[in-house]
This record gives C-alpha cells, sequence and structure tokens, in this order.
C-alpha cells in the first residue's frame, strides 16, 4: 500500500485527491492546497504559484489541473499551492505579502525563519514540511503587474552540477524557447535546490496583470510534459531540445533614483551594448539617470510604470553568448 501524504492536518491517501486551506502553525495564515496521491509509486511534484500574488496565470494554472487531474491516472503525486502570498493575491499587491507584519518579499526570505515574523514563519513552514517530501519544485511566475515579460524557464542554481542537469533535461521538455540558469539563492526554486537538496524549476509567463487565457493553457501543458517527463503522467512530453535557446548571462537592472520612469525599448527587442534602454526624469523634465545596455542582448522583462522608485528593477536582459 501506498503511504499517505500528509500537510499540517491535510492528508491525502493513496488514490486520492486532498484539498483546503491549511493554517500555518504559529500564525493565523492560510494556504491554499491541494494534494493529488497516486494508486502508484512515482515522484512527488510540488508545484507552487502566486508566490508574487499578481502573477495570475500560474495561480489559475494550478486551480483548474488540481480540480483536472484524476489521482488515478497519477504514479506518485502532484502538490499544488495554488498562491503562497494569498493575501497579496487578494489583496492586489505587487511582490510582497501585506500579511506580512514588515511586508516581506517571499522571494527574499527562503528557507524562512519559525520565529520570525509572518512570512517568515510562512516561508519556514514551506522548506520542513513541504518541500522535504518532493521530489522536484515547480514555481511559477510571470511579470508582477507592474512589467511586461517575455516568457521563459529558468533552471535553480543547485551546488551539484548533476542537479542542473537534470533540470535542464526536464526544462527541454517544456515549450519555453528561452530558458536561463539562476545565480541566485534567494527564490524559492533555488532554496529548494540549495537548501533541501530537491531541484528547482522556475517559469515566467504572462505579466502586468493580464489573466489570459492561452497563457493558462501553455502552463498546464507544460507542467503535464514535466509530469510526463518524470514519469507521474502516462504520455509523451513534448522535446524541445532542438529549439530551446539557453541565454547563459543576464542582467537584472535597478533604478538609482526614484521618478518617472521612460523606456525606449520593449521585451523581445534585439538591443546593443551601450544602446540606451531608458531614462528617469523628476516632475520638472531634469535628467536624473540614463540607462545604458551593458551587453548586447535581448530585453526579457521591462517595467512598465510611469512612476519608479530607486531600487525597483527596470530591465532585465539576457544574451546567448
Ligand atoms: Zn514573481
Amino acid at each position: 500500500m501506498k503511504r499517505d501524504i500528509r500537510i499540517a492536518d491535510l492528508c491525502a491517501g493513496s488514490g486520492m485527491k486532498a484539498a483546503g486551506l491549511i493554517t500555518v502553525p504559529g500564525t493565523s495564515y492560510e494556504l491554499p492546497l491541494t494534494i493529488i496521491n497516486g494508486v502508484e509509486d512515482g515522484k512527488i511534484f510540488l508545484v507552487s504559484a502566486g508566490v508574487h500574488g499578481c502573477e495570475y496565470p500560474g495561480i489559475q494554472a494550478t486551480v483548474e489541473l488540481a480540480r483536472e487531474l484524476d489521482p488515478c491516472a497519477v504514479s506518485g503525486a502532484v502538490i499544488f499551492v495554488h498562491a503562497v502570498n494569498a493575501p497579496g493575491f487578494f489583496g492586489r499587491r505587487a511582490y510582497v505579502c501585506p500579511a506580512d507584519e514588515e511586508s516581506k518579499n517571499f522571494n527574499h526570505i527562503s528557507p524562512g525563519n519559525r520565529n520570525g515574523t509572518t512570512a517568515e514563519r510562512v516561508s519556514a513552514f514551506f522548506f520542513t514540511e513541504i518541500v522535504p517530501q518532493c521530489d522536484l519544485h515547480l514555481d511559477i511566475h510571470s511579470g508582477d503587474i507592474v512589467e511586461d515579460l517575455e516568457e521563459f524557464i529558468a533552471v535553480c542554481n543547485s551546488p551539484d552540477p548533476k542537479v542542473v542537469e537534470y533540470c535542464t533535461e526536464i526544462a527541454r521538455h517544456t515549450s519555453f524557447t528561452h530558458r536561463i540558469n539562476s545565480r541566485g539563492r534567494t527564490e524559492l526554486y533555488n532554496a529548494s535546490a540549495i537548501d533541501c537538496n530537491v531541484p528547482g524549476l522556475l517559469f515566467e509567463r504572462g505579466g502586468a496583470g493580464r489573466v489570459k487565457r492561452h497563457e493558462i493553457d501553455r502552463d498546464k501543458a507544460d507542467i503535464i510534459s514535466i509530469c510526463r517527463y518524470i514519469g507521474i503522467l502516462e504520455g509523451e512530453p513534448v522535446d524541445n531540445t532542438a529549439a530551446q535557446i539557453f541565454y547563459p548571462r543576464h542582467h537584472w537592472g535597478e533604478a538609482g533614483h526614484t521618478g518617472l520612469f521612460y523606456r525606449f525599448v520593449k521585451t523581445g527587442d534585439e538591443i546593443k551594448k551601450g544602446q540606451k534602454l531608458g531614462e528617469i526624469r523628476d516632475f520638472f523634465g531634469n535628467l536624473l539617470e540614463e540607462i545604458f545596455a551593458e551587453f548586447d542582448g535581448r530585453v526579457k522583462i521591462a517595467n512598465n510604470t510611469l512612476g519608479i522608485s530607486a531600487g525597483d528593477d527596470t530591465f532585465m536582459y539576457g544574451s546567448t553568448r
């Protein structure tokens, strides 16, 4: 008999689906979760969304797939965390968790602190009670409500090259045309890899607060393709090995000033080293800052707001060289 999967007081026996809100111990914070526990043994796949509450396609993809997947068709299990930052989702707040005493960003506090602020406690619960049960973690993002984005998949920054290679092979079996390797450690999928030795991947698709059917459907299709690749579902995964383009180098730009942001490129544009990408001015038209490309590349993420604060992201661009 295959074992039960339990997260706090939510438990799915073999061949069962369990769904509900669980309360993170030591807080009144509720996490919306679905556990789909198959009949046959296999890998346990964690799919989280809504770390940033206004990144919608992935949230809706998990809501739909959790209802559609039949545990009898699953070998192993799939665990969906539909919105890690449900308070940010309902409160329509970019990046941060409004239920946290210090409005922290879940991507900056992994792997959390049991005695910390509310978000830190949620993070600690996530990385002690959920992630260690799993064999693979996919965290689904998009551009936030203030960002335009051209989709890509990211492979975690594991110290183990075998984990990076394994995640790269999985990424090649999704429909994403562009792939990057993370160099960070702060985001959830990196914390899973670095702190819990659980391979991690990240989707970036959609953005600017839109809810687009084709983006939800493509997130769903790519989750299913990964399930097929790792043996959770029957069927052939997509094989994108020949077409997927790797961007070994990427750059995140930050605003150095608070002011009015003007951009001269958009996502998907090819840019040249030294090209002017944008500028920041004050209310009186005085130039505060010019933003130039540091190398030839392609714009993947661009801030879409007129107002910007020092420290906010401006552009992310990548290079295939
Ligand atoms: Zn995000």
